[in-house]
């Protein structure tokens, strides 16, 4: 294993996990070496003024991990906890993130060392605009797309693609995703993950003969993707006995109203106060009994203490890494069934690879024939990830994991090692 990619926080779990889907395969030692090592790390001072004119000088990186299957794709994160090592790991997690849904992209991950929260909005332009000067050799629509991270937004790549497109005196919206609509991004980008979290949770749902008619729900965390998934459920039909945010969890066995919720949410900046439900501890709301639980907000929530009591038939993982390697072994060991983050979370890059599709050829499309797209891409690779988890008998995480190793491997091997 490369010391490149070092067991940093819930992404040691993606190098486990990894590692065990690559000795399945029986991959070799070269193709192992390959893609334990990243393909590009780049790193950088951002020297910027602050409004009160002081200068500081905050660090920027950028690391383009694996580019076999095409472009490095993956966002950039504004937080104090970004190294080279975080973003190295999130950009070997998104090789395969992109690969298990069959995009036509590598992986990626960049980032800044800054608190976002700490700064007005002139004084992050002006970080970002030197973060995408710095980039402007290495990134582009066929070398790497960024989209939005942790601490960044819309406008964010907004300024991102305005600077690059400065730089090469040309207009070129397909540089970054996740933009806003007015510049080239795409309908239905917003609610595209907590839609694809629902479509994978029904589609399972309908396998294992669970009706999505009156189908108990537990979301945890209310916020893009938790959302939006609890309203997709909604919609279906099922019932969503708890939600959750930061303030607490929110419970009621007849169903809680997901628009009223949303509407109280959007007026109040949290759950705080909402009278819909019961309120309970989001311990307790992890344990209630449901048909399918989809933690959306946090990773580690489901864990060696509370693995075994957890009452759902299938967890589908919103957020990502919210299963630590040990509770995954409970629910195989009690047969639960989980979808994992790369699957049932990538319905936001799958969109993002539509925003890069739709600004490359300057045609938009509506939002019905997004949102179908994505339920094709979709659960068409959802259904390769259970075919070979039927096949040989493994968890959808091992198989998922098997899927996107392979096809990052098939590329690499017919491109051949050029030296
Ligand atoms: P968000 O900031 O919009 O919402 C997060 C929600 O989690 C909020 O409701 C917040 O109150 C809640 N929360 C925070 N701490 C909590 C706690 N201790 N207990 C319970 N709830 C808590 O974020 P998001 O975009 O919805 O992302 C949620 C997760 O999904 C993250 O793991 C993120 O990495 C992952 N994810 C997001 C996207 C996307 O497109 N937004 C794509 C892939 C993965």
């Amino acid at each position: 294993m490369s010391t490149a990619v070092r067991d940093v926080s819930v992404f040691g779990d993606a190098i486990a996990y990894f590692n065990e889907a690559a000795a399945l395969l029986n991959l070799d030692e070269g193709m192992r070496a390959i893609l334990t090592h990243p393909s590009r790390q780049v790193i950088f001072s951002i020297p910027f003024q602050r409004d009160s004119g002081q200068i500081e000088v905050y660090t920027g990186y950028r690391v383009q991990y694996n580019f076999a299957r095409g472009p490095a794709k993956g966002g950039i994160r504004f937080h104090p906890g970004v190294t080279l090592d975080e973003v190295t790991a999130l950009a070997f997690w998104m090789t395969w993130k992109c690969a298990v849904v069959d995009l036509p992209f590598g992986g990626g991950k960049g980032g800044v060392t800054c608190d976002p929260t700490t700064l007005s909005k002139s004084e992050l332009e002006r970080i970002t605009r030197r973060y995408a000067a710095e980039l402007v050799e290495i990134v582009g629509p066929d070398k790497d797309v960024p989209a939005p991270d942790v601490g960044t937004t819309p406008q964010t790549m907004a300024w991102f693609m305005d600077t690059y497109s400065m730089h090469v005196r040309q207009n070129v919206p397909g540089v970054v995703t996740g933009k806003p609509l007015e510049i080239g991004g795409s309908r239905g980008r917003v609610e595209a993950t907590g839609r694809g979290v629902s479509l994978c949770a029904l589609d399972e749902m309908e396998r294992l003969g669970i009706a999505a008619k009156g189908a108990k729900i537990v979301v945890q965390g209310f916020g893009n993707v938790g959302s939006i998934a609890a309203k997709m459920f909604a919609d279906a039909g099922c019932t969503i006995v708890g939600i959750s945010d930061v303030t607490g969890a929110y419970v009621n066995e007849g169903g809680l109203d997901i628009d009223g919720a949303i509407a109280y949410a959007q007026e109040h900046h949290s759950l705080d106060g909402y009278r819909g439900g019961d309120k309970v501890s989001n311990n307790v709301l992890l344990e209630q009994d449901c048909d399918v639980l989809v933690p959306a907000a946090l990773e580690k929530v489901l864990t060696v203490e509370n693995a075994a009591r957890i009452k759902a038939k299938l967890i589908v993982e919103g957020a990502n890494g919210p299963t630590t390697p040990e509770a995954d072994r409970i629910f195989k060991q009690n047969g639960i069934i989980v979808i994992p983050d790369i699957v049932a979370n990538a319905g936001g890059v799958t969109v993002s690879y539509f925003e890069w599709v739709q600004d490359r050829q300057g045609l938009f499309w509506k939002e019905p024939e997004v949102n179908e797209r994505l339920k094709d891409q979709l659960i068409t690779n959802f259904h390769d990830v259970r075919r070979v988890a039927q096949a040989r008998n493994i968890t959808y995480r091992t198989a998922a994991y098997m899927v996107a190793i392979e096809r990052v491997v098939a590329s690499l091997k017919v491109r051949g090692v050029y030296a």
